[in-house]
Parts: C-alpha cells; structure tokens; sequence
C-alpha cells in the first residue's frame, strides 16, 4: 500500500492517460498512466495511481477491509486463486468484505483446501 493512495474514495473515477514528455528533446507521449479523480467540497481532485490498474484495485479492496500490510500477502493468494475461479475463494472474498470471517482463517482453509482436493 502507498500513501498515494490514502484518501482516494473508493468510488473515485479512474482514467487512463498519455502524458507529453517534458523533455523538450523527445516528441512522444507516454503512458498510459492512471489517475483517479473526484469530487471533494466542490473541487474536482486528481490524484496519480499508477500503472497498473488491477495492482490499484487489489489495494483499494485491501484498504476497505483494513488488511494490514503483514497480512497482505495472503490477502494477493486469495484473490489470485478467485481469479483463477476457485469459488471458495470468491466466497472469502465476500465473507471478508463483510467482515464476518478473518483472512489468517480465509487463507487457512484455501491451502488445506488445494492440497487436498488438487
Ligand atoms: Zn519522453
């Protein structure tokens, strides 16, 4: 997790974008890059969030169930394994976003879980 990402709402809007190089001896645009933005007391903000959008999603998911950073890679296993259509593991995911099972447990049970049925 970053400091750059603290206090973007997780309902911001997130753009990609092609920045002009400011070095005068290079033509190009570069990117794309990812900015989120919103609107806060009236006043649209823009923040940089990187390049990659699926690493800022992960981080935003994770700042919403206040995974703390120790915990964070367990938290990448299980969202890996969702991805890949483990249904036990998109099931986590929810229970976690409600807050009514822990990721130590949630990670626990995935691994016995794939050793003994894969
Ligand atoms: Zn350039």
């Amino acid at each position: 997790m970053t400091d750059n990402d603290q206090d973007i709402p997780s309902n911001a809007t997130i753009r990609q974008e092609y920045v002009k190089c400011g070095n005068p001896d290079c033509q190009n645009s570069h990117g794309p890059y990812l900015y989120a933005y919103w609107k806060q007391d009236k006043k649209l903000e823009k923040r940089y969030v990187g390049k990659n959008f699926e690493a800022f999603r992960l981080r935003q998911i994770a700042k919403e169930i206040k995974i703390k950073p120790s915990q964070y890679m367990k938290f990448k296993f299980l969202e890996e394994q969702a991805n890949k259509g483990n249904v036990l593991a998109k099931q986590y995911l929810e229970k976690l976003r409600n807050e009514q099972v822990s990721i130590d447990w949630a990670h626990r049970v995935l691994i016995n879980n794939n050793q003994h049925n894969w």
